[in-house]
């Protein structure tokens, strides 16, 4: 799918403006045509060298935990919340002097989550998933409200989505229900391997939701 024009030199939002020399903010990627849609968090920093979303280790993993239900990225539509990676700086200096600057990755704040809103409903209503999957608690709270990861993952949900209201300023809710599954980060399960059991678990029954929904990726 393609984005509009002027969303690959978009610096409405701090992230947008911390971007490096070159870089242009990360589009969803997938067809236009893929039933599931499948959301994360931002851009790291190899999404953002490669302009593309869930590249590196963060990919491999995601990759890794597709097959085992049998799907391939080819078979979905993948984004994040806000596309420019948002991160903090530390500095040290080195004993010639000079300072090193190194950058580690946040999670995005509410105002970029909110200024970022646009790019992603625009994909959303083009797409028009018939299952959208949340990666973590940042999109789970973007597309749904609800904050509670521990509650609600694994689990199918029928429910208005959020989109962004330009008159209002603020979220509203959609008219039409979604199909939303809720999983946790891949990447969480690096830092925290006691949730890669519950992981696999969600991922199991994920696979029969696309049974149940009469999901089949590849026709
Ligand atoms: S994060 Fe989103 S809103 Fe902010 S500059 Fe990048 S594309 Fe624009």
């Amino acid at each position: 799918m393609v984005l509009p024009e002027e969303f690959f030199s978009c610096k409405k939002c701090d992230d947008g403006i911390r971007r490096e020399e070159g870089e242009t903010p990360v589009p969803g990627d997938g067809s236009s045509h893929a039933k599931i849609m499948l959301i994360g968090e931002s851009a790291g920093a190899e999404e953002m060298k490669r302009g593309k979303p869930f590249q590196g280790k963060a990919g491999e993993n995601l990759n890794e935990f597709l097959s085992m239900i049998g799907l391939e990225r080819k078979d979905i539509y993948i984004s994040n919340t806000t596309r420019c990676r948002p991160y903090n700086t530390k500095e040290k200096i080195l004993k010639n002097g000079t300072v090193k600057v190194t950058k580690s990755n946040r999670p995005p704040g509410k105002q970029e989550i909110l200024t970022c809103a646009s790019w992603l409903d625009y994909e959303i209503e083009k797409l028009v998933p018939s299952l959208i999957i949340t990666l973590g608690s940042v999109p789970l709270k973007r597309i749904t409200g609800q904050s509670t990861i521990s509650a609600v993952h694994g689990s199918l949900l029928n429910t208005p989505i959020q989109y962004f209201d330009v008159n209002n300023n603020k979220f509203m809710f959609s008219t039409r229900e979604f199909h939303v599954f809720p999983l946790y980060h891949p990447a969480s399960i690096i830092y925290r391997r006691e949730l890669k059991e519950v992981f696999v678990e969600d991922l199991n029954k994920l696979k029969n939701v696309l049974t149940q929904l009469q999901i089949n990726p590849s026709v």
